[in-house]
């Protein structure tokens, strides 16, 4: 199956289950997640419209962000570093996984030096487990106050990674409570319109609950192969 073909068949569901859900398909945007993956094919992905790529190592996105040579959005969705922040800062549209102050303020000193402001989500670990990144739901708000006054970056939503379950209904509760996360902050007065939610497996329960942003990677460039 080409790229071109599966990113056909991702927007596809993605319109059914916006649709399924009384949303506009227009209010999700397609993140390809191209970690692993070479230039060529994310490429391919992008002369087929996509126009926002993701990218978890900030070694990857050093070493092909040069190369890529496509007007693009570049997502910054895994766990960062301190001490890598300086190598995506100036590449990245926005930073998805932030979850400590010491980073939210490394990523807002290096912004300010650029005389920007990162868009940035708080990394939300919603289903508790304890491999996954992200603050717990109920320090969301405290963190959101800490980093308020930070100049050179600002909050815009939340993200999660549901728990990898066979059955994707099954993280259906985990996106609904951190678009109910949302819901909530944003009635104390945040600005936090993006949630950021749902991969291969279960991008279109996130749609139907809310996401704004989905990350997909396996669905759009099959299985990666990490020992290449
Ligand atoms: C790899 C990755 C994805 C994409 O995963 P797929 O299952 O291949 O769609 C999404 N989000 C994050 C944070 C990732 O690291």
């Amino acid at each position: 199956m080409s790229i071109r073909t599966n990113i056909g068949q991702v927007r596809d569901k993605i319109g059914k289950a916006a649709q399924r859900s009384g949303r506009d398909a227009s209010a999700v945007t397609l993140i390809a997640v191209t970690k692993t993956h070479e230039e060529e094919a994310m490429r391919e992905a992008v002369d087929a419209g996509i126009t926002d790529i993701g990218e978890n190592k900030a070694q990857e996105v050093r070493q092909k962000y040069p190369l890529l040579q496509r007007d693009v959005h570049w997502h910054f969705i895994g766990h960062l570093q301190r001490n890598k922040v300086k190598y995506v800062i100036d590449k990245v549209a926005m930073i998805h996984s932030v979850d400590s102050l010491s980073l939210a303020r490394e990523i807002s000193k290096r912004a300010e030096r650029l005389d920007r402001v990162m868009p940035a989500l708080v990394e939300v670990n919603v289903s508790g487990e304890k491999s996954k990144h992200g603050l717990v739901p109920d320090d969301v708000r405290s963190f959101l106050e800490e980093v308020k006054d930070l100049p050179g970056i600002r909050f815009q939503g939340l993200m999660t990674m549901a728990p990898y379950v066979e059955d994707p209904e099954q993280t259906r509760p985990v996106f609904r409570a951190l678009r109910e996360l949302q819901e909530t902050l944003l009635s104390q007065g945040y600005q936090l319109e993006v949630l950021s939610m749902g991969m291969t497996n279960d991008f279109e329960v996130a749609v139907e609950e809310g996401a704004t942003h989905v990350r997909v990677g396996t669905a759009i460039f099959g299985v990666r192969d990490y020992n290449q």
